[in-house]
């Protein structure tokens, strides 16, 4: 008897050890998977000629920012396409801002203010404008890159770096027989008779307070989810990630956009810049941003010197006028 108890004991406390021990490798294996990155940085963000166009580089540096808004369709409002644009900026602004001030203060000192760049000209660019304009956003059919629905572009004119947004409008979603195109996100959700500061605490509520995807809010409003999907608030957030230095994460685009020294593993969760169908920064996008503010936050500081001391050697020749 006192030999079977002097075996079975020890062993008994071995199996409780390692009962034990199997719970805590459970537990880390879950917290290190709930923690694993998915973000990348686009590889064009740090390149000597387009660097300037990327907005990280701006809302670190400047105190305020422009943004213009053509719409080269009557069916979508200009005004409400503004109130989108102005609020994701703020979306992705109070996520830098986060990261840049360590989390002391939440609220933005960036100032967004909205400039006019249609003159319904041949070229939709007044020169006054794009020489101040940090971003342009044009919601028009598309004639070049013809089977995206929208993409960001890194530009320079006359000396002047921006970030240019484009939503397509000749793209086409036909499923299942059925034929959905762009339109205005507060038209599809019946919101539009909705005063300007209404809608704008509308995208807030959606996007800040109470964060919803797509197919949330298309069952909340008992619409369709395509018919949300093709609407453009949620695609200026994600144009908006790209235009801030970030890269897609879907598949092949992963391999092909993102710095291979600024990406997480290939394994890549559902985000903004993955798939697009949120009103809200994922943890991945947060991530994704927290990632570019460590890289610039005093890169960019340095890099801001050198060019106000090189404005100054050229300012005779950034008169001259070029295309674009
Ligand atoms: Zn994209």
């Amino acid at each position: 008897m006192s030999k079977i108890s002097r075996s079975f004991f020890p062993n008994l406390t071995m199996v409780i050890f390692l009962i034990l021990l199997m719970f805590m490798f459970i537990f880390m294996l879950m917290f290190l998977s709930s923690k694993s990155w998915a973000y990348g940085h686009d590889k064009w963000v740090d390149h000597e000629k387009w660097w300037k166009s990327y907005l990280i580089h701006k809302i670190i540096n400047k105190n305020d920012l422009t943004f213009c808004v053509v719409v080269k369709d009557k069916r979508l409002s200009k005004e409400n396409i503004s109130i989108e644009v102005n609020t994701a900026l703020k979306l992705w602004i109070r996520s830098i801002d986060v990261f840049f001030k360590n989390g002391e203060n939440n609220q933005s000192t960036i100032k967004i203010s909205e400039i006019n760049c249609d003159k319904k000209n041949t070229n939709p660019l007044d020169i006054m404008s794009v020489r101040m304009v940090d971003l342009f956003v044009e919601v028009a059919a598309e004639d070049i890159f013809v089977d995206l629905n929208g993409y960001y572009l890194p530009k320079v004119y006359n000396n002047h770096n921006y970030a240019y947004i484009k939503v397509n409008l000749a793209m086409l979603d036909n499923y299942e027989g059925k034929i959905y195109k762009w339109n205005d996100t507060f038209m599809v959700l019946k919101k539009d008779n909705l005063s300007k500061l209404d809608k704008e605490k509308y995208l807030w509520e959606i996007s800040v307070n109470s964060p919803t995807d797509v197919a949330t809010l298309a069952k909340k409003n008992n619409i369709e989810y395509r018919e949300l999907f093709w609407t453009t608030y949620k695609t200026l957030i994600h144009e908006l990630g790209h235009s801030i230095g970030l890269c897609d994460t879907k598949d092949t685009l992963f391999k092909d956009q993102c710095d291979v020294n600024f990406r997480s593993s290939d394994e890549q969760k559902s985000s903004v810049m993955k798939d697009a169908k949120y009103f809200y920064l994922t943890e991945d996008d947060l991530d994704g941003i927290e990632s570019l503010v460590k890289r610039f936050k005093e890169k960019s500081k340095e890099r801001i010197r050198v060019r106000i001391e090189d404005e100054g050697k050229n300012s005779i020749l950034s008169t001259i006028l070029g295309p674009i």
